[in-house]
């Protein structure tokens, strides 16, 4: 079996390895996971700095807030030979969230899927300095973070600032309850490993008090009515799991209750995993319905209480109420506090979102950048700049574009607005110079700027925001940290696309995503998986591609082998039940 060889492989690796003092292993991963893993044997001799003082006054400060995908990726490659560098995080973890589903009952340990931040900086001899404290506020007008240590019992003082040169803010989000009542107070979220703890003992707890003597059949109804709010990945996962959890382990422990069970989502679209294909989502819905698991789609929750969850549907315009015994909201994210203070501070009041270039430098901020989940990038849209293009690529003044002045600005024009490749693969179009023919489709000696503009009308429609997820955060993390090890490089010789408003190129070529698709384990040992090139693979086998791709992702060769022999065990002994 894969795992199995997998699981050799990697022990014998290790073994072969074992009395190397210095282990490094590179792991050379596409792209969420790439990371570089660390053995334990890492002697390191100097004592860290663990002074807020700069030992080197020439090299530049990097504050680095958060320890997530998007700040451990930027971590990884960051040279650190010109910079002096703290990082600022509440966890002293990174955590691989694309598993904690399967944390929450117990398919994987918690354990298996974090890795030390002190691992992943301490290749560095002490040179990252790592705080575990949170930012409490930035002041960006002073180049100034304050934070705060939220240690229990901690002697000494918990407050302290740091000052920057560069500000690199890898937040992340927290979970958005829309300001829906009750929701706070009553429900489980599925954010943090925390949350994963919780859940696999709520879950349990309600298990047991179906059992109870004295309960009616409808209170041991009651108490096994999970409601997973949200039917995007991390919802349907969940309940994927839950499903196979009760199927597979509960049900031989609690027999007793095994009809009275039931797993209820709700969805305010009209299909669950409505971010993936339309085949994945329908053949989710089908799996889900022979499961026994109710999908209530066009359904909007008003108000969670400890009983009930009350919810209207959109298209009758009917309110219903039904008691549940455990709900998980799932619903997507939302700016934290100290971001939504930030943006305020900086002129992004109205924004949703923390905004940044495409550089990822925060707009109205000239040394703070912003990635993962905590900011977009503000996309700039090509007719903002049309004037500015055709005036540039104008060379002899003409008033007109000649196919040959237009193909001299083409690559430029592709690197800066990425919304035109997209708009030419989206209309099958093979050269960009196709743009420039007449409605009519005939080819044109040169066009004027008002066809200028009707030719590239319509490429701003193609322009997307980012999805909030690990891929992205890990190559946003990647890319900036490439931009800094080569600043004074690039800026003698920039090697970006050239300013159209006005002389001279960027610095830097700005952030291209690349999608290498995504999965959604659907329970059964099936999942469905869009795969690169608009392939779509559902079934058996795409699970068992979801194993190795997630074993070979994880972030060391410790979390490696505990992942996988968690799914070994599980498949041998089944998932366990205790509450602790
Ligand atoms: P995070 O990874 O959330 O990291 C934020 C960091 O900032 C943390 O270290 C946090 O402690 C720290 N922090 C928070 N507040 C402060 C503060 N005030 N000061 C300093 N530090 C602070 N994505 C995928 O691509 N594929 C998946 O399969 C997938 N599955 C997921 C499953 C679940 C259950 C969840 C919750 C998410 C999943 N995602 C997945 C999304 C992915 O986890 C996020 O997009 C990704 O974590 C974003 O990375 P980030 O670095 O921006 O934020
Ligand atoms: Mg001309």
């Amino acid at each position: 079996m894969r795992t199995s060889s997998f699981f050799s492989k990697a022990s014998g690796f290790l073994r072969s390895h074992a009395s190397s003092s210095k282990l490094l292993v590179l792991l050379s991963l596409s792209s969420a996971g790439s990371f570089v893993a660390y053995s334990d044997s890492q002697a390191e001799t100097s004592t860290p700095n663990l002074d807020l003082a700069q030992k080197d006054p020439k090299k530049k400060r990097i504050v680095v807030l958060g320890t997530g995908w998007a700040g451990t990726s930027f971590l990884k490659d960051l040279d650190i030979s010109s910079c002096d560098v703290q990082v600022v995080s509440p966890r002293n973890y990174f955590a691989f969230t694309p598993l904690l589903p399967s944390v929450t009952c117990g398919t994987v340990e918690a354990r298996s899927i974090v890795e030390p931040v002190r691992n992943i900086v301490k290749k560095r001899n002490g040179e990252i300095r790592f705080w575990e404290a949170e930012c409490l506020k930035i002041d960006a007008a002073n180049n100034r973070v304050m934070c705060r240590s939220n240690i229990e019992n901690l002697v000494g003082n918990r407050e302290f600032s740091l000052e920057y040169d560069y500000l690199v803010v890898a937040v992340g989000a927290q979970v958005n309850t829309f300001n829906t009542p009750g929701v706070k107070e009553n429900c489980y979220f599925l954010k943090e490993v925390e949350d994963a703890q919780k859940i696999r003992a709520g879950v349990i707890d309600c298990f047991e008090k179906a059992v109870l003597p004295g309960l009616s059949e409808e209170e041991r109804r009651t108490n096994l009515h999970f409601v997973i709010v949200g039917g995007g990945p991390t919802g349907v996962e969940f309940a994927a799991e839950l499903h196979d959890f009760f199927q597979e382990d509960l049900v031989k422990l609690y027999p007793m209750v095994k009809d009275l069970v039931k797993i209820t989502m709700v969805q305010s679209g009209d299909h669950i995993l409505n971010m993936f294909d339309e085949r994945i989502s329908s053949f989710a819905e089908r799996k889900f319905q022979r499961d026994g698991i109710e999908v209530l789609t066009g359904c909007r929750v008003l108000d969670v209480s400890e009983k009930a969850i009350t919810m209207k549907n959109k298209a009758k315009g009917e309110t219903s109420s039904v008691p549940h015994g455990l709900v998980v909201w799932s619903t997507g994210v939302g700016p934290r506090p100290l971001v939504r203070d930030f943006m305020e501070q900086i002129g992004q009041r109205k924004q949703r979102i923390l905004a940044t270039d495409e550089w990822l430098r925060v707009k109205g901020c000239e040394n703070v950048y912003a990635l993962g989940d905590c900011a977009t990038i503000d996309q700039r849209k090509i007719m903002e700049d049309i004037s500015a293009i055709f005036k540039a690529a104008d060379k002899d003044n003409s008033g007109t574009l000649t196919v040959k002045e237009f193909q001299d600005v083409i690559e430029d024009i592709v690197i800066r607005y990425p919304q035109v490749d997209l708009y030419l693969k989206s209309k099958h179009l093979m050269d960009v110079t196709d743009l420039l023919r007449d409605p009519e489709g005939r080819e044109r000696d040169e066009v004027d700027i008002e066809g200028f503009k009707l030719a590239l009308s319509h490429v701003d429609s193609q322009m997307k925001s980012l999805p909030a997820t690990a891929q992205v955060a890990a190559q946003q993390g990647a890319y900036l940290s490439h931009c800094f090890n080569r600043m004074e490089q690039c800026a003698e010789n920039p090697e970006g696309p050239r300013r159209f408003r006005s002389t001279g190129r960027h610095a830097f070529r700005p952030f291209q995503y690349k999608h290498f698709g995504q999965f959604a384990p659907l329970g059964g040992e099936q999942a469905a998986a869009e795969l690169p090139g608009d392939w779509v693979s559902m079934g058996h086998s795409t699970q068992w591609l979801w194993y190795s791709v997630y074993a070979s992702k994880q972030v060391s060769w410790r979390t490696r082998v505990l992942v996988v022999s968690d799914w070994t065990r599980r498949f041998i002994f089944g998932r366990d039940s205790s509450r602790i």
